[in-house]
């Protein structure tokens, strides 16, 4: 069943257009990756979901609703949450106090229910480090902080903007190992990924973003193969 629906969806920053009037459909328990060059309008994507930025054109449906009329403050109460690139965490917070203030924000009493147990289950370093201050972290304990985070609104689908930026491939693996977890447990994932390798591993099926349009999509494995995937994406194999 469909979660998300992006029809026709074009975004503009003043002159400049960042989305010419894309399509995009997520299902109910899938991982959607969503790759592209630098600036090709990935980011811009997750915004325009997320309402932090308004559509020029084309329509978001969420589960079944136009997202149209909804200020970007509600969106998370409809289950939609984001991880945003550069992870938005409060640094002079501790880590419970960061996961704690994720379901103050949200008006749902249901959404609320995740309890702390089932995050600490999935991140051991962040139920080992509750009470150190979240600037202390390293950046892929941050990391894992913001996705925690997302997870505390016990969303339907989570929007995630380059989660393997700046790790080591160590923390990479488990940040994706957890990403895969979190997905079969329930969450519906839309990734935006540089690491496109990593990213069609774990995705059911991928939409790649060209200059705003998108260009090929496909079950994940599909694309892996595609030569041209492989060369822009995969460096050549
Ligand atoms: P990256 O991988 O580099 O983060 P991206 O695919 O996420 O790239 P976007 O950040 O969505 O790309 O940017 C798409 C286009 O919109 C780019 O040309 C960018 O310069 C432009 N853009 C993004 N944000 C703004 C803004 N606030 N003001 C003006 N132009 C913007």
């Amino acid at each position: 069943m469909s979660l998300l629906t992006i029809k026709k969806l074009a975004v503009a920053y003043g002159a400049i257009r960042a989305l010419h009037g894309i399509d995009l459909e997520l299902n109910e328990g899938e991982i959607v990756s969503l790759l592209g060059a630098n600036g090709a309008g990935k980011s811009t994507t997750l915004r325009a979901i997320s309402r932090v930025i308004p559509a020029a054109a084309g329509e978001i449906e969420f589960a079944g609703r136009s997202l149209a009329n909804i200020p970007a403050h509600q969106v998370v109460s409809l289950g939609i949450a984001q991880v945003p690139e550069g992870r938005g965490i409060f640094p002079s917070l501790t880590v419970l106090e960061n996961l704690q203030l994720a379901t103050w924000t949200c008006r749902s009493k249901a959404r609320r229910g995740d309890s702390c147990d089932r995050i600490f289950k999935l991140f051991p370093r962040l139920a080992e480090r509750q009470k150190q201050l979240a600037g202390t972290l390293s950046g892929g304990e941050q990391q894992m902080l913001a996705v925690a985070r997302a997870l505390m609104t016990n969303c339907r689908l989570m929007l995630l903007d380059e989660p393997s930026m700046g790790l080591s491939p160590l923390l990479v693996k488990e940040v994706f190992r957890i990403l895969q977890e979190i997905n079969e447990q329930g969450t519906a994932i839309l990734l935006v990924e540089q690491n496109a390798n990593m990213a069609l591993k774990i995705a059911h099926r991928g939409y790649v973003l060209e200059n705003g349009r998108i260009v090929l999509h496909g079950p994940a494995a599909q694309l892996a193969q595609d030569p041209r995937v492989k060369e822009a994406y995969l460096g050549k194999q």
